[in-house]
């Protein structure tokens, strides 16, 4: 693990090691990163705490408010690094209370994350890349094509930029879950998700439960090998679409083969000793026949799971509807009594397309976004 967390990440910006003269961004370090760095500057191991604190509980904007730090070691400390921010360039809201936030960071590049307060949850829904090689036929953000993974700092700016109080008044409520569901797929390079979550779980960092948190995936069997290897058990989602390799390959093109991730999701589940949720896009006249229902089910039972459908949330450009209420009830009737758990999502956001799969940037995002 130490020796993946050295060195650069995808994005081309170090990790913890800044280039000589060039100050780098400390909220890219993650926590390992931080307890590397105050070992390299020789100082006790509380230091990485007490500057974790500041970065993210305080949300420092600068070094120099690290106010319990001696002054010659955050004139140290600011010789090699700076605290990263982005910034919301867009922020829409919808009637039922949810809010899509464009965030664009130092780099240039933009993301959309969503905060969908409800009674008695409020989750935000954070994107990991800046566009997707998935290209799943019904999801915006597979339209946009390929972009980059987020970097360990961007992705949690992106948390906090949520969070962050607005100048002019309160802040947004604080989020009880955080999902990996929006823009990208999260476990094709999953480092900086993974040290992300480290960040999210850390007791001085945003002291999430690993329970509250959960990665959404298409299905990359390395990613959810390694994720469980990371030993954070958190929520695994498993975007399954369809319960059967031929109809599936042709909504979900570049997703690897069900035979090579149920295998990846067992071992996940047992590793990490959860229930993996198998989300289930319906799609009308697609995936919500009969035959479908029956082999999701078969599928389900076969593994530690529960089953989240979704009622597709019909996105411009596509020719994919929403199946009728007669049809989700046909396919409710035959998949209950023979399944684990079923729950059905409640979309939010979808009069300002920031429903699931309808994260796609917006026209300025779509500039920026690049591998
Ligand atoms: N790449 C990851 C995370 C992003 S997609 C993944 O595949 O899981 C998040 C979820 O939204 C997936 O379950 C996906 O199947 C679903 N989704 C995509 N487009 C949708 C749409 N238009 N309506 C409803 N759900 C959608």
């Amino acid at each position: 693990m130490e020796s993946e967390v050295r060195g650069r990440d995808q994005g081309g910006v170090a990790v913890d090691e800044p280039k000589a003269g060039e100050p780098s961004d400390l909220k890219n370090l993650g926590c390992s990163g931080l307890a590397d760095m105050v070992a390299r500057f020789a100082l006790q191991p509380f230091r990485a705490a007490q500057i974790g604190r500041w970065v993210y509980r305080e949300d420092a904007s600068t070094v120099a408010e690290m106010s319990n730090l001696p002054a010659s070691l955050r004139s140290r400390i600011a010789a090699s690094w700076f605290i990263g921010r982005g910034t919301i360039a867009a922020a829409t809201s919808s009637a039922d209370g949810s809010c899509k936030l464009l965030i664009r960071f130092a780099s240039g590049a933009a993301v959309e994350a969503v905060h969908l307060p409800a009674a008695g949850r409020t989750t935000v829904c954070l994107s990991s890349q800046t566009g997707c090689p998935m290209a799943c036929a019904f999801c915006a953000t597979g339209r946009l094509g390929p972009g980059r993974t987020l970097t360990i700092g961007e992705l949690i700016e992106q948390f906090m930029a949520v969070v962050r109080p607005a100048p002019a008044g309160a802040g947004r409520t604080r989020p009880t879950h955080i999902v990996f569901m929006g823009m990208g797929e999260p476990l094709l390079e999953p480092r900086p998700v993974i040290e992300t979550i480290r960040v999210l779980t850390w007791e001085h960092g945003f002291g999430y439960a690993a329970r509250r948190i959960t990665v959404s995936t298409c299905g990359i069997p390395a990613g959810i090998r390694a994720l469980a290897e990371a030993g954070l058990r958190v929520r695994l989602a498993f975007s399954l679409n369809a319960p059967w390799e031929g109809l599936r390959t042709s909504l979900m093109p570049n997703a690897p083969p069900l035979a090579d991730v149920i295998p990846a999701l067992r071992h996940y589940a047992e590793a990490t000793r959860t229930i993996v949720t198998l989300e289930y896009v319906l799609l009308g006249g697609v995936n919500d026949t009969a035959a479908c229902a029956r082999a999701l089910s078969a599928l389900a039972s076969r593994l530690p799971s529960k089953i989240n459908l979704i009622v597709y949330n019909e996105t411009e450009g596509t020719m994919f509807r929403a199946p009728s209420g007669d049809r989700i009830r046909t396919f409710l009737s035959i998949l209950l009594p023979a399944s684990p758990t079923v729950t059905m999502r409640q979309s939010l956001g979808g009069d300002i397309a920031a429903a699931c799969g309808q994260l796609a940037g917006g026209p300025e995002a779509r500039v920026v976004a690049g591998p």
